[in-house]
């Protein structure tokens, strides 16, 4: 694009903007078309559009497309994975703990698909610096192939290893965040590139916790503070739209009804395993009753482990456990009428493991002389 980054803020669309199954990301080309099942649409026609626009694909197809600007939420819900990728939940929390900031310099490593890369690019702006690392030459390539393309100037990528030789090239940083499966052995590494005179952060995101065990000692060993470590889950709070004022007046019948919805829910699961069972005894054969049974069970099971534990999305289960339409009212908007209110209960699972954030702060000798000076005053004083 003649724009430098792919996130800019020009208000309609031209040739060479990136714009994106439900989400596509495209490079807008004249003379090419996106035929996909919502329809066919010339790259050309698209020129000029506002982006936001809702656009109806030309008869005889009758879907629509909404042309997205780009922004690194959706390149991370679109690109094309090489790697596992972070996601935004971990990204913002992570961001912000890091304090990365406009104008700031930052560490990743590794690279990977380079989903987090365009979140910190945005995040520290053309006065700021990403320095990311990968050791994977054809995932490196990749990636500088991409950044070029998506104009992410601030972005300086290097083929290397960080554990074996280090961050050369990256000084004066006041973040740094590892995302790859052995961080212990690159943090003494990243120590040398941190900006002395303030406090710094690392934040190493390891999916098992003998990894962090490691991290953490390591961490402590090389005089880090403040050390920490934390997971994000998603958790969801169920909502009832309660409008009758004698269901409100007191706290014991709200919890009599919330109690009364999950019966029913506990009840409708038994209803449903009890017609599963039903069917597989009514199949003929007992070789075939039986394989059908235990396939029938370890969905169940594997379901009921998918929930319980990694929080991926599972459409069967996520509709079992939607509130009938009979005991919810859709909530839209917040209510303001007097007498009604919406009831809020969290749901008891948490969803959406990815890995343990493990932060961490490095203060400058300055600092740390400081700190030792009080807490030998008090000493002298005890
Ligand atoms: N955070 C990335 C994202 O959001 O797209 C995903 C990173 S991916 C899980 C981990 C990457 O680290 C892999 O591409 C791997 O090749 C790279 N890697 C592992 N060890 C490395 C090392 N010692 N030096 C540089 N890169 C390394």
């Amino acid at each position: 694009s003649a724009n430098k980054s792919m996130f800019h803020s020009k208000t309609s669309i031209e040739a060479g903007d990136l714009s994106r199954d439900n989400m596509t990301a495209i490079t807008i080309t004249p003379g090419e078309v996106i035929h996909n099942k919502y329809g066919r649409y010339v790259h050309d026609d698209l020129i000029g559009q506002k982006f936001g626009t809702k656009l109806h694909s030309p008869p005889p197809h009758a879907g629509y497309v909404h042309l997205l600007r780009p922004t690194p939420e959706l390149w991370t819900l679109s690109l094309p994975h090489r790697t596992q990728i972070l996601y935004l939940p971990d990204i913002s929390y992570i961001t912000m703990r890091l304090g990365v900031r406009v104008g700031g310099k930052v560490i990743e490593a590794g690279t990977g698909s380079g989903s987090m890369t365009h979140s910190l690019s945005r995040t520290v702006g053309p006065l700021g610096k990403v320095f990311s690392f990968e050791y994977h030459q054809p995932r490196y390539e990749k990636a500088l192939e991409e950044f070029a393309s998506h104009g992410l100037d601030n972005v300086h990528l290097q083929h290397r290893n960080v554990c074996k030789d280090g961050f050369s090239g990256a000084t004066d940083v006041e973040g740094v965040f590892l995302d790859l499966p052995a961080p212990w052995e690159a943090i003494p590494h990243a120590m040398k590139t941190l900006r002395p005179d303030i406090i710094t952060k690392i934040c190493c995101f390891s999916p098992c916790l003998e990894q962090v065990l490691k991290t953490v000692s390591t961490l402590r060993s090389e005089g880090f503070s403040d050390i920490f470590t934390q997971e994000v889950l998603i958790r969801t709070h169920e909502l009832v739209k309660e409008t009758d004022p004698d269901h409100l007046n007191s706290v014991s019948s709200i919890i009599d009804r919330l109690k009364a919805h999950e019966k029913r829910k506990v009840e409708r699961r038994a209803v449903q395993m009890k017609t599963a069972r039903e069917k597989i005894r009514r199949q003929k054969g007992g070789e075939n009753a039986t394989a059908i049974a235990e396939t029938t069970e370890s969905s169940e099971a594997g379901q009921k482990r998918k929930l319980e534990t990694d929080g991926s999305k599972d459409v069967d289960a996520e509709e079992e456990e939607k509130p009938q339409a009979k005991d919810y009212t859709p909530w839209t908007e917040p209510e303001t009428q007097l007498g009604s209110a919406v009831l809020t209960k969290p749901t008891p699972e948490m969803k959406g493991h990815t890995s343990y954030l493990t932060f961490a702060s490095f203060y400058p000798e300055s600092v740390r002389n400081a700190i030792a000076a009080q807490d030998s005053n008090k000493t002298a004083i005890a």
